[in-house]
């Protein structure tokens, strides 16, 4: 008898992602899905149209694997507008499948066998697997509930000449943070005389709320030469289905992500480039006005959910809301989301995926870019839920 096939522990060992897991079930129960993080409502019919003219009128056929010229000028602009930035767009921006294909290509392009990964938890649940499947070591900052706060002596204790890459994802998914200068300083001091380079995941860059500027960590002094920023189309003009995405900093840095892009997709459909160039030199009102319009949001889920006994941390960018069940529920964070799914009928995301270790596990996401009937109808909802049933 022959033996089966083997397979590659990392991908082997994973669950399915938390993401899938909850729009599924809400699916399954007809709930409102306030967990799996996208609008509920399509970006500019403008960059719809002009991506489904470019469909018509081609080109259609492989565009260069750095991403197609219109784009790259137009992801350039962008950054020189919003940050000052100067990207050369032939050597310093790389086009990619969406964030989640960006972030691939910088870890892989940058950490391997023997070199440590560092990542910030609660951490985006794509970057563990892709720094191990490169090889790597995960070493890991957790950072602690309600503030979330970036501290030296967490950072500095797990980087060092081994640290190949350290992910800093600003505003951060799921907690809402926005990294201010201070912390973003630290970051620098405690990174530079390492060697390693950072990879900012900076997909929420324009929805942050209350005035808090976004800062990406390419602006902080000593950290200009080893930044790799990763955006993401799909986040700008709600249209998270269309995965395209970006990486921008030195060349050197993008060069090897560009090396391992070739090989992971090669190239993005140029229709949707084209509809994203459309959008980015167009359509920045629409993203500009989503910001307040989430803001508005924010504060509508906030204040329900505090008469409904919830406990909020803080949110000052993303999509989303967190909050501890502490107050309500003595169960685990995903026992409570699998519970209010099929008897609420209201699908949240529990934090303790975006942690290696169990713990914290009080803690739920609450996704507001959804319309405000919708919110408003998962608040009724829960209120009905949680007078019928003491949680
Ligand atoms: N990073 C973070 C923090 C995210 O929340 C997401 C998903 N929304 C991504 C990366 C992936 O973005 P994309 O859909 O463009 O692949
Ligand atoms: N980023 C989205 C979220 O946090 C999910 C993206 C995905 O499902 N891959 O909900």
């Amino acid at each position: 008898m022959s033996a089966g096939p083997s397979f590659n522990p990392i991908f082997a060992g994973l669950g399915t992602t938390i993401f899938s897991v909850m729009s599924a079930l809400a699916l399954e129960n007809g709930a409102i899905n306030l967990g799996q993080g996208f609008p509920d409502e399509d970006g500019p019919v403008s960059v719809r149209e002009a991506a489904a003219q470019a469909l018509r009128t081609g080109p259609n056929q492989y565009p260069p694997t750095r991403g197609m010229g219109a784009l790259r000028a137009a992801i350039a602009a962008h950054a020189k507008r919003f940050h000052g930035f100067d990207f050369d767009p032939d050597r310093e921006v790389l086009v990619t499948s969406g964030a989640t294909e960006a972030l691939a290509c910088c870890i892989y392009g940058l950490a391997s066998a023997g070199r440590e990964v560092v990542v910030i938890e609660p951490a985006y649940d794509s970057y563990r697997p892709i720094a191990q499947s490169a090889g790597a070591e995960v070493r890991r900052v957790v950072l602690e509930p309600p503030e979330f706060e970036l501290r030296r002596e967490s950072l500095a204790a797990v980087v060092g000449p081994r640290t190949a890459a350290v992910l800093v994802n600003t505003p951060l998914n799921p907690a809402g943070r926005v990294f201010r200068r201070a912390e973003l300083e630290v970051l620098a001091e405690v990174v530079r005389p390492s060697g390693a380079a950072v990879i900012a995941d900076e997909v929420y860059e324009h929805l942050t709320f209350d005035g808090v500027p976004h800062l990406s960590p390419l602006a902080i002094p000593g950290l200009e030469d080893r930044v790799l920023r990763v955006g993401s189309a799909g986040k700008m003009f709600s249209l998270t289905g269309w995965k395209v995405g970006w990486v921008t900093g030195p060349a050197a840095l993008v060069e090897v992500a560009a090396k391992a892009h070739q090989f992971l997709t090669f190239t993005t459909s140029p229709a949707l480039q084209l509809g994203i160039a459309y959008g980015l030199e167009n359509e920045m009102g629409f993203t500009l006005g989503l910001r307040d319009a989430l803001q508005a949001k924010r504060d509508f889920l906030a204040s329900a959910l505090t008469e409904l006994g919830f406990e909020l941390m803080p949110c000052e960018g993303t999509y989303f809301l967190t909050a501890s069940i502490r107050t309500l529920s003595a169960e685990s964070d995903r026992d409570f989301c699998l519970r209010l799914v099929k008897e609420a009928k209201v699908a949240l995301v529990p934090l303790s995926p975006f942690f290696e270790t169990a713990t914290p596990d009080h803690l739920v996401r609450f996704a507001f870019c959804k319309r405000q009937e919708v919110l408003a109808e998962a608040i009724t909802r829960l209120q009905r839920y949680l007078q019928k049933r003491k949680v």
